[in-house]
């Protein structure tokens, strides 16, 4: 097997989307450097991948965190935050808690763990955000408010770091993976994890315009 040539960080990474990603990526010819809670992803391994613990509600986990995957490597071509929960989906009425804990992991953690990577990430490499169009005011409805609010935060996170990291040429990208078949996403959706993983790259080969949200449905920009 041929040593990669670059080097992604994925959250989340011992299941559902995360976990397809991972895959693909790795079959793409990337080194992975993968993160669970657990600090292990069960039924898979690769000789390409690496586990490391990591709890993004958590600030000693996060600096334990950075702290290995920068002796693992020093540079990070691609990071992906995919780590995320919905507390709320499908309920109508925000509550403090459901708030809490959607913000502690969506908006929050996945803040506070992008800021200490960012050194670690090459000039002109990519930052990925796995965001939802349920986001979005133009898809807005009535469900899950917490979640919808947390994504829409997130998204704008992106938009913000896009300018910040302009000059080192990072292109940060907030992404709607579809709607798909996961423990979050149910058995009716549309997508199965393999081919939202595969839109996914594709929107990360496209190296879309930086800041801007993209939609793995239509392999487009939108909003
Ligand atoms: P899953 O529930 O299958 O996976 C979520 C992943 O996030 C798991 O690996 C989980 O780890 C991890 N995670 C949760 N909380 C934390 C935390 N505090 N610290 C670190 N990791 C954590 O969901 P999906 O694969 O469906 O979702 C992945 C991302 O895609 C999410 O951000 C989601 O919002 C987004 N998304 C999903 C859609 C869908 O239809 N499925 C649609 C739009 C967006 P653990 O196993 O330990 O809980």
């Amino acid at each position: 097997m041929n040593t990669p040539e670059k080097t992604a960080l994925v959250t989340g990474a011992n299941s559902g989307i995360g976990l397809a990603l991972t895959q693909k990526l790795l079959a793409e010819g990337y080194r992975v450097i993968g993160t669970s809670r657990s600090g292990q992803i069960a039924d898979f391994s690769h000789p390409n991948l690496t586990v490391v613990t990591l709890d993004v509600t958590n600030d000693a986990s996060i600096e334990q965190a950075v702290a290995a995957v920068s002796q693992l490597a020093p540079s990070i071509d691609l990071l992906v935050n995919n780590a995320g929960v919905g507390s709320d989906l499908g309920t109508l009425v925000p509550e403090r808690q459901s708030l809490r804990e959607t913000f502690a992991t969506n908006v929050d953690g996945t803040i506070l763990f992008t800021e200490p990577m960012l050194p670690l990430v090459r000039d002109g490499g990519q930052i990925i955000f796995l965001s939802s169009k349920m986001g979005l005011p133009a898809f807005a409805a009535s469900d899950s408010p917490a979640y919808r609010v947390s994504k829409a935060a997130i998204t704008m996170y992106a938009a913000v770091l896009a300018e910040r990291v302009a000059e080192r040429n990072i292109a940060v990208t907030p992404m709607h993976p579809g709607w798909v078949q996961t423990r979050m996403g149910g058995s009716s959706a549309p997508f199965t994890v393999e081919q939202s993983a595969a839109g996914l790259f594709r929107g990360i080969e496209a190296r879309p315009e930086s800041g801007k949200f993209w939609n793995v449905e239509t392999d487009s920009l939108i909003g």
